[in-house]
């Protein structure tokens, strides 16, 4: 594993992202809506350095159904807490093609939402990303594969403290566990 951001580099990052969400919405009561399951390590490290009131909600979206490469996306809205009338923060690992924030974003504005912003930790510098730009960025970061701090290959290294970069045979011997 090759380590791409540290524990102290995410640490600062994430205390960055808040201050500036913080002063976007000047005290404004948010809902902050997860994306489920990549960004569960951000959320919680996030929402307790955001310091307006917030209503805390969830959202399933997935799209790597058991590898590395993107397939159809699935939203599970069930668990979602209402709302309707409320300035929503969606928030995701990472944005790479961007079909995941555009498509949560369009879902959640049909439901009623007055406002829709999106933070993610990460965004891939790659060609081809298709939608708005993430309104809240951590971290910009090469096109690899990255894994760690929510982020996982094939439900593993989801608790790993940093983001760090699989080898292939890391790759081979996760495929075989
Ligand atoms: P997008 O829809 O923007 O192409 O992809 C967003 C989703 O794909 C993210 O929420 C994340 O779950 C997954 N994803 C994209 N790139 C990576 C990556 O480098 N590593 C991991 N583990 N997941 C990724
Ligand atoms: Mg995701
Ligand atoms: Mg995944």
């Amino acid at each position: 594993m090759r380590t791409l951001i540290d524990e102290s580099q995410l640490d600062d990052g994430v205390s960055k992202l808040a201050k500036e969400i913080d002063s976007n919405y000047g005290g404004r009561p948010i809902t902050v809506v997860a994306v489920m399951t990549g960004s569960l390590v951000l959320f919680a490290d996030l929402i307790r350095r955001l310091s307006m009131p917030q209503r805390v909600g969830v959202i399933h979206a997935s799209s790597y159904r058991g590898g590395t490469q993107a397939g159809k996306l699935e939203i599970d809205s069930k668990m979602l807490i209402d709302v309707q009338n409320r300035d929503v923060l969606l928030v995701d690992d990472i944005y790479d093609t961007g079909a995941t924030l555009t498509k949560l974003s369009a879902a959640i504005a049909e439901m009623g939402a007055s406002s829709v912003s999106t933070a993610v930790l990460l965004k891939k510098l790659r060609p081809k990303q298709i939608g708005p730009k993430p309104d809240f960025v951590a971290f910009e970061i090469p096109d690899e594969f990255v894994v760690g701090y929510g982020l996982d290959y094939l439900d593993m290294y989801r608790n790993l403290p940093f983001i760090g970069v699989l080898e292939p045979d890391e790759i081979e011997a996760t495929a075989r566990q």
